[in-house]
């Protein structure tokens, strides 16, 4: 998988392309991370990129033709690569989102505005799809690209180290991942739970899902709606319920 960011400050991003799963997924050569300036493709004596709104009103705009020559000096790099625009105003991003973008596009090219925004034209002729990471605004699309690349690359196979793995991540079926314990077994008087010392894997596997099963409940209900509980998810529903009816009895 490409990324590459379209953007003002690339020392932004260099320096999260240079640490971490990013730095590891690129060094194992799983995915490769590139900024390119979008100054550098401004023509004019000054390095213009921004000028003020037609019609007026506050702000500075984001100029069409250094982002054109900036997107097309991309695609030149990465052609299979998907346009994609951070935006406020764009899709929601989400876990279903890293999954689609990561199992779907060969590369992903980050447009990242500034100012007050960027010229209608380059949504409505240059980008393939906008997105938000959220009902917020930012000065900068730089931390939203990061956060994309950072939750797609650890999706790609190879990318998480040997000992850790996205698949009972929260959001990961629709469900948030069960509570997880390390050493010391016992903390001012709270111990860690019975059947995670067992070595029993269908009872640890069982108490697991059932952790999932209440936190999603407790905290994002919402989440079965979009995947409901199958026939084993039902069942420990189920006993949970009876469990808190006894004990409401009591
Ligand atoms: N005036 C614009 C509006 O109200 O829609 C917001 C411009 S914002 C100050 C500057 C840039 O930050 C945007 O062009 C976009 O690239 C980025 N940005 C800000 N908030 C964002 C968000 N929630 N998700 C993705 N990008 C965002």
């Amino acid at each position: 998988m490409d990324f590459t960011v379209l953007t003002l400050f690339p020392e932004l991003v260099d320096s999260f392309f240079k640490h971490g799963m990013i730095s590891r997924g690129i060094d194992k050569r799983l995915i490769t991370g590139h900024c390119i300036n979008i100054r550098d493709f401004s023509t004019d004596r000054h390095k213009t990129v921004d000028d003020r709104p037609y019609g007026g009103g506050s702000g500075m705009i984001m100029k069409l033709e250094p982002l054109q020559a900036a997107i097309y000096c991309a695609k030149k790099n990465a052609p299979d690569s998907k346009v994609v625009l951070m935006t406020p105003q764009g899709n929601t991003f989400s876990q279903e989102k890293a999954l689609e973008l990561a199992f779907g596009n060969k590369g992903l090219i980050f447009v990242c505005g500034r100012y007050e925004g960027i010229d209608e034209r380059v949504y409505t002729k240059l980008v393939d799809e906008e997105i938000s990471i959220g009902d917020y605004v930012m000065t900068g699309g730089e931390l939203a690209s990061m956060v994309i690349i950072d939750s797609i690359a650890r999706l790609i196979p190879g990318v998480l180290g040997s000992l850790e793995s996205p698949e009972s991540d929260s959001f990961t079926n629709d469900r948030l991942e069960y509570a997880q314990y390390t050493r010391p077994e016992e903390f001012e008087g709270e111990k860690v739970p019975d059947v995670l010392l067992s070595g029993n894997h269908e009872k640890i596997r069982l108490w697991r899902k059932r952790s999932s099963l209440e936190r999603t409940f407790l905290k994002r209900p919402d989440l079965f709606k979009k995947n409901r509980p199958d026939a084993e998810e039902k069942k420990i529903l189920n006993e949970w319920c009876r469990e808190l009816e006894s004990f409401a009895g009591e």
